[in-house]
């Protein structure tokens, strides 16, 4: 029989679902289970592709080219289990899918309402994943936004009919909320309790209770809550602001036998645990040494969430050379200015590498080229990723081949020397997994430590092939095309410790325990030259 748990949120936003509903999936694949993992959002937008990574954070893509909600890249960052398309869920894509049936006459006349409608779509795809590898022991479903919204009420009311169906051995509600701190430190149980009973409204009694809280709640704090609340004193966990680092909380929680408490409601025999990649990835981040500096050039350095798989990438590179990554956030724009680059990318303590990561349109491209060029003059570890990429290549064509107007059309269509542009015959976005064939010699070679490599992308303009020869007979060094030698995926300076442009986006297959190697070679290039 599959396992189902849900992970709902109250109280307020942003306590951390997802880091949580990841952490238990690495328990519960630490005692040998095999786990899938589903977010539901509750907007409505078809996919996240087309929102701001202002308001929403960084897209995370897909081996399958889904655009996604950054959760995906916390479960993949925490977990083996496979995410592709239908492992996230949007109330978007099941409305337009429900109206979709209802055109084309599926539903033969009847009414078409959200319970059944609406809530069986929503339960057909949380089982499609579970029925998908008949491997699979666990789904773990995380339901977005907070209980109370209007929202998701579809997602809770599909989860209450699963539970119920299934029975709660085999389906249960592990509810995450807050235990704020108020007056002299006191902490207020209040909330959670206002908060299950928003949930029991629903018809979900939850069975475990995981409570943010600035500091571990003590046995009296976790009866009151236990009582209030009908959850067994057992079954009520804290999950402590960390100081350090997000991937302390899987064995936060082991400490609290979170994961034996799951198990025993779902009837699952206990297995022998096995954490040791866990503690060897936390012995290593303690045991890291001095810092470097990484300048982090782009346009949506105001929101964190924006590159926050390239932000978690760093850090696990920091973790595998042990090494404390510092962030140093630049907004591009602010490098337009001329003698701005030098002053704020030079001076002491200068930056020890420079990252570009990726975007879109045109603002703050100006000062991108201009860190570029400091980086690439200063023989300063480089690592462009996607725009980045692009921005390099162009620096490199108006700055070493002399064109003066070269340019992405993204940028300026009418110019002579469109060295990045849009190929004919490519569809909107090459989107999603792709193999590229690094050659020998390369620092992307020596990275992979083999040829062929396999990296997700997600972008509309290309290195343009007509500009190949010349480019490349100028120095610039081609490392890596497309399998079929078809495009240009990576480039590197000739003459330079390491400046790397790549097309592709490997930060979405970092892990903690596995750094992505491109993050992990510029990381440790960038150590080596900051002494
Ligand atoms: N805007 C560029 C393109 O569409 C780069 C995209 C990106 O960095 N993800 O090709």
């Amino acid at each position: 029989m599959k396992k189902f748990i849900f992970i709902s949120g109250g109280v307020c936003s942003s306590l951390g679902k997802g880091v949580t509903a990841s952490s238990l999936g690495a328990l519960l694949e630490g005692r040998g289970l095999n786990i899938r993992m589903v977010k539901c959002d509750p907007y409505i937008n078809v996919d996240a592709g087309t929102m701001s990574p202002f308001e929403h954070g960084e897209a995370y893509v897909t081996d399958d080219g889904a655009e996604t909600d950054l959760d995906l890249g916390n479960y993949t960052r925490f977990t083996k289990s496979h995410i592709s398309k239908i492992n996230s869920m949007t109330a978007g894509q099941i409305y337009k899918a429900v109206i979709e049936k209802e055109r084309s006459g599926r539903y033969q006349g009847r009414c078409v309402q959200v319970i059944p409608h609406i809530t069986n779509e929503i339960k057909s795809r949380i089982l499609a994943v579970a029925n998908e590898d008949a491997d699979t022991d666990v789904v773990i479903v995380e339901i977005g936004g907070t209980v109370g919204d209007i929202e998701s009420i579809p997602f809770l009311e599909a989860a209450r009919q699963i539970i119920h169906e299934y029975g709660r051995k085999n389906a249960i509600s592990a509810h995450l909320t807050l235990i704020p701190e108020v007056g002299g430190g006191e902490l207020k149980t209040k909330p959670t309790q206002h908060s299950v009973k928003a949930m029991q409204e629903i018809g979900i009694q939850p069975d475990v209770l995981i409570c943010r809280s600035p500091e571990m709640l003590d046995e009296e704090t976790r009866q009151k809550i236990a009582l209030f609340t009908n959850v067994d004193l057992d079954s009520v966990f804290t999950c402590r602001n960390v100081d350090t680092t997000i991937y302390e909380i899987p064995l936060m929680f082991f400490d609290q036998k979170l994961d034996q408490v799951v198990l025993k409601k779902m009837g699952v025999e206990s297995r022998h645990a096995n954490l040791e990649p866990w503690y060897s990835m936390m012995e290593r981040h303690r045991a890291r040494e001095g810092k470097v500096r990484i300048g982090i050039v782009g346009q949506y350095v105001d929101l964190h969430d924006a590159y926050k798989s390239v932000y978690e990438a760093l850090f696990h590179a920091g973790v595998e050379c042990g090494v404390e990554v510092e962030l140093v956030k630049i907004d591009s724009s602010s490098l337009e200015e001329s003698d701005n680059a030098d002053s704020l990318l030079g001076s002491a303590p200068s930056v020890n590498g420079i990252l570009i990561p990726g975007g879109f349109g045109k603002r703050g491209i100006d000062g991108m080229m201009r860190a570029v060029a400091w980086a690439r003059k200063n023989k300063i570890p480089f690592f462009g990723i996607c725009l980045g990429m692009q921005v390099m290549v162009v620096e490199w064509c108006r700055n070493v081949l002399g064109w003066a107007d070269a340019d992405s059309t993204e940028f300026n269509e009418d110019t002579k020397h469109p060295v990045i542009s849009l190929p004919e015959d490519q569809g909107t976005m090459r989107l999603g997994l792709g193999e590229s064939a690094a050659a020998a010699e390369t620092h992307v070679f020596a990275a992979y430590g083999k040829s062929q490599v396999w990296e997700r992308h997600r972008h509309c303009y290309e290195f343009s092939n007509k500009y190949r020869a010349d480019i490349s007979g100028s120095g610039l060094k081609i490392s890596a095309l497309t399998a079929d030698g078809g495009l240009v995926d990576c480039v590197e300076w000739p003459d330079h410790p390491w400046g790397v442009g790549v097309q592709f986006h490997p930060e979405f297959k970092s892990k903690p325990t596995a750094a992505a190697p491109l993050f992990r070679d510029f990381i440790v290039t960038a150590k080596g030259i900051s002494g």
